[in-house]
């Protein structure tokens, strides 16, 4: 089998990438519907994939995975090779879990870090209130994860939040302030905490995206603050997001001296770029993104290697789509038993659901998706209904 072409539409704000072969059988990738931008970086790729055979996934991959980069540039490379395993899985006519070494589980959990209500402000009670309403959601998710700090802009909804002049400006433009807390600021920050642990109680673990931006001390301290409580982790405070390094001997300045679990990665691009934080155990959980890391079988590398060190794992997805919810359940279905949960990625806009043949196999019962069994990923193009949708410079998209 050869491949023939890749083409690259963007739908519903989401790169999406097509790949034909000479034998008829397609594939489908995706990145996150936040990047419509890297449609440029997705057709850079096409000469170096095409004439190769799909099915030899990491042959291909050989050929394009040193042509990436951290977070956003790591995601046209991640969604060619999704595509390619949704090919090999349709050829073999299994699911894409087969070919990654089979499944040990037939559900996978994920976690609420997409379905959000409107909050009423900004004191402790709003929190509350909003942490209420996701608590009674009927997916009924056993883990929550709450923006706090700076991941929760914490720094733009008060003047004195920290020591610094905060700034919201370009793409992705929530990241880049950093500095310390102020004693007010952290006060506010851990009131708002304590009354989100209030509502959850010990129905439902509560996850904290805080940063980047927090300094080390800071970070020990609220870690230091929350032992005993139920939290599941503390994500990305020193690093993360779109910060193009790891820097593991920061995450080594706290991670060894508190027992709330630190998590970090999701803006990590390769396995090479975990071996620091994986070997020094800088931290506790790693939460690549399937849609940054290169791919599939470069999670599922991650994720055994983390397991072998007493890491474990929690995958980021939130912007994923349906193509991408469909892919990491087929990975979750996979990974060792350091899997805690992946943040579960949305059909969005709701569209997506009519554009396409299996999305509605992957229905949330009790935080859990059943792993379905169709070939490849699982999900594949109406091409009559999702035409609509293409814009006019795409139109050619699902010819041949
Ligand atoms: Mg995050």
């Amino acid at each position: 089998m050869k491949i023939t072409d890749m083409k690259v539409a963007i739908i519903g704000n989401a790169p999406v990438v097509r790949i034909t072969t000479d034998e008829g059988i397609d594939g489908i990738g995706s990145g996150q519907s936040s990047k419509p931008y890297l449609k440029p970086m997705f057709e850079f790729y096409r000469d170096m994939i095409i004439g190769k055979d799909p099915t030899d996934v990491e042959r291909v991959m050989l050929g394009i995975r040193r042509m990436g980069a951290f977070k956003p540039w790591g995601t046209a490379v991640s969604a060619v090779e999704m595509a390619l395993w949704d090919i090999a899985g349709k050829a073999a006519g299994l699911p894409v879990y087969k070919l990654l070494g089979g499944k040990i589980r037939d559900k996978v959990q994920v976690y609420n870090g997409v379905i959000r209500f409107e909050r009423k402000g900004n004191e402790p009670e709003h929190y509350a209130e909003n942490m209420q309403l996701m608590k009674d959601h009927p997916y009924n998710f056993s883990i929550i994860k709450q923006a706090v700090s700076f991941h929760g802009r914490m720094h733009g909804d008060s003047d004195d939040f920290y020591f610094g002049e905060p700034t919201f400006e370009g793409r992705h433009p929530d990241h880049p302030n950093r500095g310390p807390i102020t004693p007010k600021g952290f006060r506010y920050m851990m009131a708002c905490i304590e009354a989100m642990l209030d509502v959850l109680g010990d129905d439902v673990g509560l996850a904290l995206d805080c940063g980047p931006g927090m300094t080390i001390s800071d970070t020990l301290k609220m870690a230091k603050e929350l032992e005993g409580s139920n939290i599941m982790w503390l994500e990305d405070t020193i690093n993360g997001d779109f910060n193009p390094y790891v820097q593991a001997d920061l995450y080594r300045q706290i991670t060894p001296y508190t027992s709330t679990p630190i998590h970090t990665g999701e803006q990590i691009y390769l396995r090479q770029n975990f071996v620091e934080l994986i070997e020094r155990n800088a931290v506790n959980v790693l939460g690549p993104d399937p849609q940054d890391v290169g791919g599939l079988s470069e999670m599922k590398f991650v994720a055994e290697y983390a397991d072998l060190h007493g890491i474990q794992f929690a995958p980021h997805g939130i912007f994923g789509g349906l193509i991408g919810l469909a892919a990491h359940v087929q990975l979750a279905a996979t990974l060792p038993d350091n899997f805690i949960a992946f943040e579960l990625p949305q059909a969005r806009p709701e569209w997506w659901l009519d554009i396409t043949e299996g999305g509605d196999v992957f229905e949330v019962i009790d935080s859990h998706i059943a792993v379905p069994d169709a070939p490849g990923l699982g999900l594949t193009f109406i091409p009559e209904e999702a035409k609509t949708y293409l814009r006019e410079e795409d139109s050619d998209f699902f010819d041949n």
